[in-house]
């Protein structure tokens, strides 16, 4: 039905406008061609509008308004040509003249029903401004032109305001248009140009007939009256349209065309009107419309610049870093993409930089630490860039840079570099805070073309750093990234605990009194068939996630128990301290089954000790308190491991059965350099007296820091300085070179 009403009003049209072409001056006013085929034409595109409402119902109410204004423009007009038919004569302007008025304001109300659905609710008074100076620059020029209608209607005003009432209100429903097309910016809905140009076309007919009434030259049936009738049909056809939903809301730029037009029209008014200056041929009207419409645009200018310094504020904002002020992510992505593209076979690196605990800065000092640290580092890595890099935070502590024109060797260079940078200690709230960073390299062309793979294989090659501790890797075509790596890595922990190879590591405890070593501390390792030696932050997580801590710490049990054998029957007996993560200690067998294992070896329980994390003390009280005491019955210290880095204090720990407290090494490293922190240590040995319990302080790097330690009362000590956690028999063989170093001076003065 819409498709034939459709065919029907552009075939009348067609019609119409072929019979009004082919007229001869000497022909008249047909009753056929200009009353029954013109204004069919109207009715029938009218009907058409209604026959769209039904389809579309009340989503579109627009369309009913729309019909409803076409209806009563259609039906004055079927008047008009009856009332001429009939040769009635009236004064300009007559009854029909009220329906065609009568169409503006329900057509405005169409529009702004459209504008309201189609018009994103977050845009701005800029629609307005833009229609309100449409409305006063085109006002102004048509002034000039209608002026002589003005002149000859001095006697009829009425008429005049009338005839004019017509076009302007045209120009004001182009202008709202024009307005709502501005507004869609670069989604603009193509069918509001139907629209657009059915006003167009009524400007025309409007303008020329106002013209043509004052001055009584109108003549009805002239090929221009086709000119309604195609405003009609355009109009019609704009409601056949389906506009597809409004995607989502995007920023556009400020439609400056619409204001620039208006205010070359309004100003070309003035220049007229400036150089008629004598003959006054400009009206006043068209005058203050002219100077109104620059009023206007300077508003209007003002208002587009700030949209526009808004704009650029956004965008800003969303490529860059808050808190660094480095390039984020998503600009590294966009920037480092047309990079690649453009260097094409020019050989560039990217660098894919990850800090070394961080976690632990964050956790001990805080965030604002933290954050100060992020600031410091990226501000040293920009210093320390080549040209031409672009560096960028892509999130937490990890940074990517891009290098060009660097081959393997340079890029190694530069990793260098930047650890060193990065290295250096940072001065943060007094205290002076050290941190490494891992660094993945990859190479274009040769590791691959696109930003996506290359990331993928720096990622991989900064996982491989991180694991082995090697500072930066390049990346190796080797290490196969087909699979995910974390599942294959499972799959191999599950073989390396079912054939043996996780091995431990012992750190010896110097006793800070008496100078002697009694005691170490167990650390899980990996011999990786593959990749070598593996250390905990490569596996533990992983273990944890995939629910393999108990067997995990079972299997470290086992070897520490079986060691403590080995020792005692040696001439050395040493106790051994074993991590144990919260996961493993809620078994509800573990007292059990490690009072079982000491029996079966004969051990005493005071050859163990069992090493607990602030986390696991802070989670449940109640059902800690259960399992500690527990364990403690049975004669096992316990210690709490990485003390200050979580939230329990020293006199709730009281409270719980613990014997050693061991200060995490981020409060021992600043020692030696920073006297706050040193203050902090010490504060901290006294209270842990004063509570009973023993320290032992981790990390220790440096002479100065043992010393201080020894001199301020802490009882135990252990870290890089007195020895890294070796295997068994270079334990062994360390225990027997400080026995010998003892022994020496002591012969020779027995000698
Ligand atoms: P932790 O229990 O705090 O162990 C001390 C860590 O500090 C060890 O790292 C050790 O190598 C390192 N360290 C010792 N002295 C120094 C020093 O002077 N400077 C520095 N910078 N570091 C020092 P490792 O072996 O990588 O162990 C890391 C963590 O993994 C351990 O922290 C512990 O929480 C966990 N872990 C190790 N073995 C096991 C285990 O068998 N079971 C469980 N559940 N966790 C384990
Ligand atoms: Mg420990
Ligand atoms: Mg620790």
């Amino acid at each position: 039905m819409n498709r034939l009403l459709l065919m029907l009003t552009w075939g009348l049209l067609a019609l119409y406008a072929g019979g009004l072409g082919l007229r001869t001056d000497s022909d008249h006013f047909s009753l056929v061609l200009d009353g029954l085929i013109g204004g069919s034409t109207q009715v029938v595109a009218a009907a058409l509008a209604w026959s769209n409402l039904r389809g579309a119902g009340r989503r579109r109410p627009e369309i009913g308004a729309m019909a409803a204004g076409l209806t009563v423009f259609s039906l004055s007009n079927v008047l008009y040509l009856v009332l001429y038919d009939r040769g009635v004569v009236y004064d300009f302007p007559g009854p029909p003249d009220y329906g065609f008025a009568a169409f503006y304001p329900i057509a405005v109300v169409a529009l702004g029903l459209a504008a309201h659905r189609e018009i994103d609710h977050r845009s701005g008074p800029d629609v307005w401004m833009d229609s309100v100076l449409g409305v006063l620059g085109s006002g102004a020029v048509l002034a000039v032109v209608l002026d002589s209608v003005l002149v000859h209607a001095s006697g009829n005003p009425l008429g005049a305001s009338v005839a004019l009432f017509y076009p302007l209100c045209d120009l004001f429903l182009a202008a709202l248009v024009v307005g709502v097309m501005a507004v869609q910016g670069r989604r603009l809905r193509p069918y509001w140009v139907l629209l657009l140009a059915g006003l167009a076309a009524f400007i025309v007919i409007d303008v020329i007939s106002a013209l043509s009434l004052i001055t009584d030259s109108y003549v009805v049936g002239g090929v221009t009256d086709a000119l309604w009738c195609l405003g009609i049909a355009l109009m019609a056809t704009w409601t056949t349209a389906r506009p597809r939903p409004a995607p989502e809301a995007e920023q556009h730029d400020p439609a400056l065309f619409l204001p620039g037009l208006a205010t070359v029209a309004g100003l070309g008014v003035l220049v007229v009107a400036a150089l008629n200056a004598d003959s006054q041929r400009v009206s006043r009207l068209a005058l203050t419309l002219a100077v109104l419409t620059q009023l206007a645009a300077g508003v209007r200018t003002g208002y587009a610049f700030r949209q526009l310094r808004r704009l650029a504020d956004l965008r800003r904002q969303a490529t860059t870093d808050d808190l660094t002020g480095l390039a984020n992510r998503r600009a590294f992505y966009a920037d480092a993409e047309v990079r690649l593209r453009q260097l094409a076979a020019r050989p560039c690196a990217l660098l894919l930089l990850d800090l070394d605990r961080f976690k632990e800065v964050n956790d001990s000092l805080g965030h604002q630490v933290g954050d100060q640290l992020l600031v410091e580092i990226s501000r040293r890595l920009s210093a320390a860039a080549p040209p031409g890099h672009r560096l960028a935070r892509l999130g937490g502590d990890e940074f990517a840079m891009l290098v060009d024109d660097v081959d393997a060797a340079a890029a190694e260079h530069l990793a260098t570099d930047l650890r060193a940078e990065i290295a250096r200690p940072c001065m943060l709230e007094g205290i002076a805070v050290r941190t490494d960073a891992s660094i993945g390299l990859v190479l274009a062309p040769e590791h691959g073309t696109t930003l996506s793979l290359l990331l993928r294989r720096a990622d991989i090659a900064m996982y491989q750093a991180k694991q082995a501790r090697r500072g930066h890797q390049l990346y190796s075509g080797e290490s196969d990234d087909s699979g995910p790596m974390r599942l294959r890595l499972l799959q191999e922990l599950h073989t390396a605990l079912d054939q043996g190879q996780l091995l431990l590591h012992y750190q010896p405890k110097l006793n800070l009194r008496t100078g002697e070593v009694n005691s170490v501390e167990a650390l899980v390792r990996w011999m990786h068939p593959q990749r070598g030696l593996l250390y905990p932050d490569a596996f533990l997580s992983l273990a944890e996630d995939a629910g393999m801590m108990r067997r995990l710490s079972q299997s470290v049990l086992e070897e520490a128990l079986d060691q403590a054998v080995l020792w005692r029957a040696g001439d050395h007996p040493l106790a051994i301290a074993v991590n144990l993560s919260a996961s493993s200690l809620v078994d509800a067998e573990l007292p059990q089954e490690i009072a079982r294992m000491l029996a079966a070896r004969g051990l005493p329980p005071e050859v163990l000790e069992i090493e607990v994390t602030e986390e696991f003390l802070m989670a449940d009280r109640d059902r800690t308190r259960h399992i500690l005491a527990r364990l403690r019955d049975l004669g096992i210290r316990i210690a709490v491991d990485d003390f200050g880095t979580g939230y329990s204090s020293l006199a709730y720990l009281r409270e719980l059965p613990v014997d050693d407290l061991k200060l995490d090494r981020s409060f021992v490293f600043p020692m030696a350099e920073d006297p706050r922190a040193a203050a902090l240590v010490f504060s901290t040995v006294e209270l842990a007296h004063s509570l009973g319990l023993t320290m032992i302080a981790e990390g220790v790097e440096d002479e100065a820091t043992l010393t201080a330690l020894t001199e301020n009362g802490c009882d135990l000590a252990q870290g890089y300085f007195i020895s890294r956690p070796v295997g068994a028999p270079a334990l062994d063989a360390w225990l027997a070179e400080r026995a010998q170093a003892e022994a020496q001076p002591a012969g020779r003065t027995s000698a």
